[in-house]
C-alpha cells in the first residue's frame, strides 16, 4: 500500500494513523518535535500526544527528555518508525500482544534481575558508551525462534535502545564466531546456554550489581566498605554459577 499524505482530507484514519504518517512526512526519523509543533499540527483533537504514544504498541520508538538527557522537557525524538499502521492489514498482524499484568512484570523483572537481557544495562543505569542516556527497561511480549526452529511467545526484559535495535540485522558471522571464541571457556559456554535459551541470563555479578544499584545512594558507599572489609576477612569462591 502506498504511503498516503497525513493531511490528506480524503484519508479516512485516526489521530494515531495520521500521527504516524506526519512523523514521517513532516518530522522525519531521528529529529525532533515539540509538544506544541504536534497540537499545531492537529488542533481540535484531544490528547494528540497520547495518540503518538500509542505508536509504541506498534513497533514505534518515541524518547522523551527521560530517555534521552539531551532532549528538553518539551520535546520528543522521533528514533524509529515501526508497523506501516496506514495499511489496515499490518496495524491488524502488528496490534498490540496481550498486555503484561503487574504479576507477569514483576516475575520477569526479578528472574532477569532487572536487566535488559540483551545488552545487559540495568534501569537508571547509563549507557557506557553513552552516558546522556540512562537506560530505562520494561517487559516487552516477543516472539522467539529458538535454535530448533520452534517458535515462542515469551516476556523479556529489555532496554528501550535495545527494542530499537532489535530488529537491525548484522549478518556478520565470522565476526560473530571470532568475538566468541576470544571468550573465556566458561563464558563460552554460558553463552552457548543463551543461546540455546535465546535470551542471556544473569551472571552472579549482575545479580550482585543489580542489587547495588537498588540500594538507597546514602546506603551504598557504607555497603561498599563493609564489602571490603568481609572480602579482605575471607576469601570464599563458590562454585560457578550455570547462568
Ligand atoms: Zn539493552
Amino acid at each position: 500500500m502506498q504511503q498516503p499524505r497525513w493531511d490528506d482530507p480524503a484519508l479516512s484514519a485516526g489521530t494515531m494513523v495520521r500521527g504516524a504518517l506526519w512523523l514521517l512526512q513532516v518530522v522525519g526519523v531521528g529529529n525532533t518535535f515539540t509538544k506544541n509543533e504536534l497540537r499545531n499540527a492537529f488542533p481540535n483533537i484531544s490528547q494528540v500526544d497520547r495518540r503518538i504514544r500509542d505508536l509504541r504498541d506498534y513497533g514505534w520508538v518515541l524518547y522523551t527528555n527521560s530517555e534521552d538527557a539531551s532532549l528538553l522537557a518539551e520535546d520528543q525524538r522521533f528514533v524509529k518508525a515501526g508497523a506501516p499502521v496506514w495499511d489496515t492489514k499490518a496495524r491488524r498482524e502488528a496490534a498490540p500482544q496481550k498486555s503484561v499484568t503487574n504479576k507477569e512484570r514483576l516475575a520477569v523483572l526479578q528472574r532477569d534481575s532487572f536487566m535488559c537481557t540483551l545488552c545487559g544495562i540495568s534501569g537508571g543505569e547509563e549507557y557506557p558508551d553513552d552516558t546522556l542516556m540512562t537506560a530505562v527497561v520494561a517487559v516487552t511480549r516477543i516472539h522467539t525462534t529458538h535454535l530448533d526452529g520452534s517458535e515462542a511467545q515469551e516476556l523479556i526484559t529489555e532496554c528501550k535502545r535495545c527494542r530499537a535495535g532489535r530488529n537491525d540485522s548484522d549478518s556478520n558471522v565470522t565476526k560473530f564466531i571470532e568475538k566468541g571464541l576470544d571468550l573465556s571457556p566458561s563464558d563460552l559456554r554460558r553463552l552457548l546456554r543463551w543461546a540455546v535459551r535465546g535470551r542471556r541470563g544473569a551472571t552472579e555479578i549482575d545479580r550482585v550489581w543489580s542489587a547495588y544499584l537498588r540500594l538507597p545512594v546514602a546506603l551504598r558507599q557504607d555497603a561498599v566498605n563493609r564489602l571490603k572489609e568481609g572480602t579482605s576477612a575471607s576469601t570464599r569462591d563458590g562454585p560457578a554459577s550455570a547462568t
